[in-house]
């Protein structure tokens, strides 16, 4: 039986490498991503080169009538699959001061780093209820942890999901299900630069992590990789970071 994997915003960036990683640990990748169709091809052409499987599953994760259209599809395709593995990374910055802030810009980071996070998992724990088996994994971030200025929006929802992961793994503890957070500190992506561009030049000076350089994304995606391993059996309700000792 084919293990399955769910990456959300797997056409770039860190969950682009998670995924690639997932595939070569011999996982069956549901390759989601909102609307960058080239970059999701070239994802899926990366996975199928490290000799993995992949196949696309866009929806918006802020959406719950597009993810279950979606998921509900995949389903009928596959009456005897599960998902085994579901990796809740998608996710965006709308950065501002709080003084700043538009109640719009609070709701659509929210929308999509935490309220994505309860739709994609509500529909696919069904699954990893009924086989007795799961592997959750949510991308927070140092943001969740430690304050920065300009993303109150974001930290509310990256630290919400440290909350959320703590509850949910004792909830799945006895069906054998592990949920962990992962929280990454500054790693080399689009995100990064965006958030890069408005940054305080104290804050872009590598003096402020000890190992003086960005993490990469595929260093996250290593970690993800051992947690939903079986050597991370007894691993659940945990937020490991990797930031460079940057907390
Ligand atoms: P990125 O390079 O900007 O990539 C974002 C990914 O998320 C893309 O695949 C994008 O799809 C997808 N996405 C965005 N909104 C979506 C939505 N509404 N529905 C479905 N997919 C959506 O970001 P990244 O830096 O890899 O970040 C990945 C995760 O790590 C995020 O949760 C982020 O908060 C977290 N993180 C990042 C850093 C960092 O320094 N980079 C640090 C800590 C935590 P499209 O290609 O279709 O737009």
């Amino acid at each position: 039986m084919k293990r399955y994997a769910l990456v959300t915003g797997a056409s770039r960036g860190i969950g682009r490498a998670i995924a690639i990683e997932l595939a070569k640990d011999g996982c069956s990748i549901l390759l989601n991503y909102k609307s960058n169709h080239a970059a999701a091809e070239e994802a899926k052409r990366l996975i199928e080169e490290a000799g993995g499987e992949a196949e696309l599953i866009p929806f918006d994760v802020s959406q719950p009538d597009a993810i279950n259209a979606a998921l509900d599809a995949w389903f009928a395709a596959h009456p005897d699959d599960y998902i085994d593995v579901l990796v809740n990374n998608a996710g965006i910055v709308d950065d501002d001061l709080m003084l700043m802030m538009e109640p719009e810009q609070w709701h659509r980071v929210i929308d999509v780093n935490l309220n994505g996070f309860f739709y994609c998992t509500r529909r696919v724990i069904e699954g990893m209820v009924e086989n007795h088996h799961g592997r959750i994994i949510n991308i927070s971030s140092i943001a969740g942890q430690k304050g920065h200025p300009g993303q109150v929006n974001y930290a509310a929802a990256k630290a919400a999901l440290i909350g959320a992961t703590k509850e949910l793994a004792t909830e799945l503890a006895p069906k054998t299900i592990t949920v962990n957070a992962v929280a990454p500190g500054m790693i080399e992506t689009e995100m990064a630069e965006q958030v890069a561009e408005y940054m305080p030049e104290r804050m872009r000076d590598m003096n402020t992590i000890p190992m003086r350089r960005l993490g990469k994304p595929e260093e996250v995606a290593y970690l993800v990789s051992f947690l939903c391993s079986d050597k991370a059996n007894y691993i659940s309700g945990q937020v490991i970071g990797i930031n460079g000792a940057a907390l």
